[in-house]
């Protein structure tokens, strides 16, 4: 990637993104020309600023020497976010911004702030120090230009959903396959994997709503209604089939992490079931499906 430090005439650098490559660049640009990078970020309820490259403190690097795999990156069109956080957070950061240009100098520059919207409370941890072994801002760098970001992180940089691919053609159906399944009242079971806060706003008749988080965790609660749901389908059903389990969520992305859990599941939890995932989720289903369906 070309670029000329020498056209960067900003002073200090605000990432009000929501991606990791992005990250990384805006990271290592700021290094690289020597500016301080006030970062904030917020997803769901909660929000963390804190400003890198700063009197002495670490980068993003420091803290980050290697991207996280792209599945385990949630970002807020894929995980949600409450809208007023990011505009507390965004206030936050103009303040330091402001700080920093007006010569107050900002106390972020070694630690992370973090707010719980939920408490409605802000804690402040200590992050560790600048790292002598960091890529960038190390005592023997080995990124000494920009970089493909895209490559180095496995992911677009981009702050719109990704569309992961986890599973095969087989492990997934289509909203118009599900559409057909509901109409010929097949047996099975939809099994909504999103959190209950979003469960509230719109549905599918008759899903189980297990939040993915639960199913990671194998919460027993939940296990033992899952099971119960998959003996009842059993009795409903003839022969020796399979059941059927349809896991569904907003975009196609938690569905397709729920089918991956679902069939580690050791075998008295959920014995002998086919799970697919709904390609797409509810958006999808709204979009092709039923356009009143809510879409948010
Ligand atoms: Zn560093």
């Amino acid at each position: 990637m070309n670029f000329d430090f020498a056209d960067l005439i900003y002073d200090i650098v605000a990432d009000c993104s929501d991606n990791v490559p992005t990250r990384y660049l805006v990271n290592d640009a700021c290094v690289l020309s020597g500016k301080p990078l006030v970062s904030a970020s917020a997803l769901r309820m909660e929000g963390q600023l804190t400003v890198y490259n700063y009197c002495g403190g670490p980068c993003y690097r420091c803290l980050y020497p290697v991207p996280p795999p792209p599945e385990t990156v949630t970002n807020c069109s894929d995980g949600g976010v409450l809208g007023v956080v990011p505009g507390i957070m965004g206030c936050f950061q103009a303040l330091e911004v402001l700080k920093i240009a007006s010569g107050q100098g900002s106390s972020c520059g070694q630690q992370l702030v973090m707010f719980d919207a939920l408490d409605t409370r802000f804690r402040s941890i200590k992050l560790r120090p600048k790292q002598a072994g960091c890529a960038v801002c190390g005592e023997n760098p080995s990124v000494s230009q920009l970089m493909d970001y895209e490559a180095f992180c496995g992911s677009a940089a981009t702050d719109k959903c990704r569309k992961l691919n986890l599973l095969s053609k087989d492990q997934r159906i289509t909203v118009q396959d599900y559409k057909s399944i509901m109409d010929n009242a097949e047996p099975h079971l939809l099994l909504d994997v999103r959190p209950p806060v979003e469960v509230d706003i719109c549905h599918l008749p008759f899903s189980l709503n297990i939040p993915l988080s639960s199913l990671e965790e194998r919460k027993s609660e939940h296990m033992q209604l899952l099971q119960e749901r998959i003996s009842q389908l059993k009795q409903q059903m003839e022969g020796d089939c399979r059941p059927p389990v349809y896991v569904i969520c907003k975009l196609g992305n938690l569905s397709q992490k729920a089918v991956q859990v679902v069939e580690k599941m050791s075998g008295s939890e959920v014995d002998r079931i086919t799970v697919k995932d709904i390609s797409g989720g509810l958006m999808a289903w709204a979009k092709r499906i039923d356009p009143t369906f809510p879409q948010y």
